[in-house]
């Protein structure tokens, strides 16, 4: 799929693919200058978009596979950033415990039942509190299962619903992390800035904060986490835009997203949009 983007040499407007990395290294079809992109977004965040896109579009089958997709990348990314932040309370560096997590998730990676296990577990011991909404039924397992495995061809209403009950559950989830998806958004951050150690020095590099349904927290409301990654000045980085708080948690905010950044994702998602 393509994003669009501006050169911040001669400021033209183009599209270019979107990496899974989210780095994209660049040249200006107009002034032949190279820059890096740089998009400070999740794969979970990415994943629902491109859902909301397609329902939009009218392909509902389509979004229901990347609204079930998105769900279980949310999952990960409660789980990573409550493990990092369990952490950084016992004085490990960040490095390691990515190590370890890393080390542990392949266990994990390729079989979705053992992710809940682990995801459910990981929960209980965080929250005090079992997660209740991991039911068949609170995750729309079976609708999932009906359209992704059997081929049913849900109407659109189907896929609204589906979509309103994840979103909330997604929301629920960052709401309960709060300030710990810090620490899932400081490692892309280290990640961003060993690729920016790796380019040229006039090499400059913009980073983007794109649009999205989930208002994902930045910032650092009350907590010591360290700050991220210093950016070398040359490679001038663009003002960091502050977050802003997270939608309602209920059902309702879906459509309230819908229709206050529904326009705004699909537009991003221009020309060849993942489907
Ligand atoms: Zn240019």
């Amino acid at each position: 799929m393509n994003i669009p983007t501006t050169c911040p040499r001669c400021q033209h407007a183009f599209q270019t693919e979107y990496l899974d990395s989210g780095i994209h290294e660049l040249t200006c079809p107009s002034c032949l200058g190279r820059f890096a992109l740089f998009i400070r977004k999740h794969r979970f965040e990415t994943l629902f978009d491109l859902g909301t896109r397609a329902l939009l579009d009218g392909y509902a089958r389509e979004a229901v596979v990347n609204f079930a997709a998105a769900l279980e990348r949310c999952l990960e990314f409660y789980l990573r950033s409550a493990l990092l932040e369990r952490f950084a309370a016992q004085g490990h560096a960040l490095e390691d415990a990515e190590a370890q997590l890393d080390a542990t998730w392949k266990l994990l990676v390729s079989q979705s039942e053992r992710q809940l296990g682990a995801f459910a577990a990981v929960y209980l011991a965080r929250e005090g509190r079992a997660p209740d909404f991991l039911t068949p039924q609170g995750l729309g397992a079976e609708f999932r299962n009906r359209v992704i495995h059997r081929g049913y061809l849900p109407r659109e209403q189907e896929v609204q619903d589906y979509a309103a009950g994840l979103f909330a559950l997604m929301n629920r989830l960052l709401g309960d992390l709060g300030d710990a998806a810090l620490q899932s958004i400081l490692t892309q951050e280290r990640e961003y800035a060993a690729a920016l150690t790796r380019l040229d020095e006039d090499v400059p590099a913009v980073f983007e904060e794109h649009p999205g349904m989930f208002r994902v927290p930045r910032t650092v409301s009350e907590q010591n986490l360290p700050p991220p990654a210093p950016v070398p000045a040359s490679h001038q980085l663009p003002a960091h835009t502050p977050s802003t708080p997270r939608p309602l948690n209920d059902a309702a905010a879906f459509q309230a997203a819908l229709r206050e950044r529904g326009t705004l994702v699909s537009e991003l998602f221009g020309g060849k949009a993942g489907r």
